[in-house]
């Protein structure tokens, strides 16, 4: 029997027409540093890839920089940006639901002396913005939230943030990792971001590609150092074939943005609300509306998420307990405690993520396992 994969937030299949343009620009393995005619055509490939990737920002081709993807993205953003401000007592706000590659650097920037400030969020994962607002002062250099909680959904108002925190010091720069937002409008010039973080994996584009947005006057300190290729803040020669690969990931996901959005929300309410007939002791976590509603977090007190990962997987179907980069560890989801949920919840927590091609039947599929799984486990 088909398998049936539920964990688009974790990796999403490259698209076709993406694979096509990769392996149509692969032929051009020339560095595109070099100034022979073979390496024109790769320097050619690379402008017209920055240009589209600039597009889908609304943003200029000099502010996008081409990385391995969105935790090298995220590291420089937030480290470079960080260490290109130092100063005493210099303040960076955050929230602690977001992923670790925001959080652990942040983490590094507290042991090199900044001052790292986590601003409460509501019960939905959403920043509490009064809070934020007394939290913004003077020294405050940095804010980094992401937009969208690829454990919960939730959506962050990034537009609001931004003027906020403007309004309350107009020297404060914002970061929001994008990466779980590339179905939503990333125009940054209306979300008025300086940095925004997106990655090829989440975007049905290639792995081991990402993109950072710099907005122009935005100091940054490279955290890699020897070449000149994009300014000096991403040196090494550019990865041609994936930047290529990325723009038309990128394209694709602006055109088929309304007709997924529709169909996640359909999928979204079928499994919630036999969920909540169901089983209406579970969690949904995350925002009610606020929310991307291809990612949907449960949570079964009591049960052990892994285990109940487990049994899906035995019975056809791949879905998650919460975020691929901290499964290693085997802590209750940081993000979730954030959100209130003891561990005992959080450790009952499954993360079910909806892409391209999942149909009404995968989602019919899965309930069905659900259930047979949960009953196993004495869960009602
Ligand atoms: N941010 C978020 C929100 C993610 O979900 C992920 C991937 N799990 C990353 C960053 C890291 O992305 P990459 O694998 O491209 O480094």
């Amino acid at each position: 029997m088909k398998r049936v994969y539920l964990d688009y937030a974790a990796a999403t299949p490259l698209d076709n027409e993406v694979g096509k343009v990769m392996v149509k620009t692969a032929r051009s393995f020339a560095n595109p540093s070099a100034s022979y005619s073979s390496a024109r055509t790769a320097k050619e490939i690379l402008r017209l890839a920055r240009k589209s990737v600039a597009m889908f920002l609304g943003a200029n081709s000099t502010e996008i920089i081409f990385i391995s993807g969105a935790t090298e993205a995220n590291n420089l953003a937030i480290l470079g940006y960080a260490r290109a401000h130092k100063a005493p007592k210099a303040r960076i706000i955050s929230i602690a639901t977001e992923h670790a590659s925001v959080y652990e650097p942040l983490l590094q920037l507290e042991r090199e002396g900044f001052e790292v400030v986590w601003c409460p969020v509501d019960e939905s994962g959403q920043v509490k913005q009064a809070e934020l607002k007394k939290l913004i002062n003077s020294k405050t250099i940095l804010i980094t939230i992401s937009a969208v909680n690829s454990e919960f959904g939730t959506v962050q108002p990034i537009a609001e943030i931004c003027r906020l925190a403007k309004q309350a010091n107009k020297n404060v720069v914002i970061h929001t990792d994008a990466s779980a937002a590339t179905n939503l409008n990333l125009q940054v010039n209306r979300l008025g971001v300086d940095l925004l973080t997106l990655s090829g994996a989440k975007v049905y584009g290639p792995k081991s590609a990402g993109v950072l947005y710099v907005r122009r006057g935005t100091k940054l300190e490279p955290t890699a150092f020897g070449g000149a290729q994009q300014r000096g803040l991403r040196p090494g020669s550019e990865d041609v074939v994936a930047a290529a690969g990325m723009a038309k990931a990128l394209e694709l996901a602006s055109q088929h943005r309304k007709v997924d959005n529709l169909k996640f929300q359909a999928l979204y309410l079928k499994l919630i609300s036999f969920v909540q007939k169901n089983y209406p002791k579970a969690i949904i976590n995350g925002h009610k509306k606020s929310r991307v509603f291809w990612c949907v977090s449960i949570c079964f007190a009591g049960i052990n998420g892994e285990d109940l990962v487990a049994s899906l997987d035995a019975a056809g179907l791949e879905v998650a307990t919460g975020a691929a980069c901290e499964a290693s560890n085997d802590r209750p989801s940081r993000a979730l405690m954030t959100l209130g949920l003891n561990s005992g919840q959080a450790q009952g927590s499954l993360r079910v993520s909806f892409g391209r091609s999942t149909s009404g039947d995968d989602v019919d599929r899965f309930l069905a396992a659900l259930s047979n799984c949960l009953k196993q486990f004495g869960y009602n």
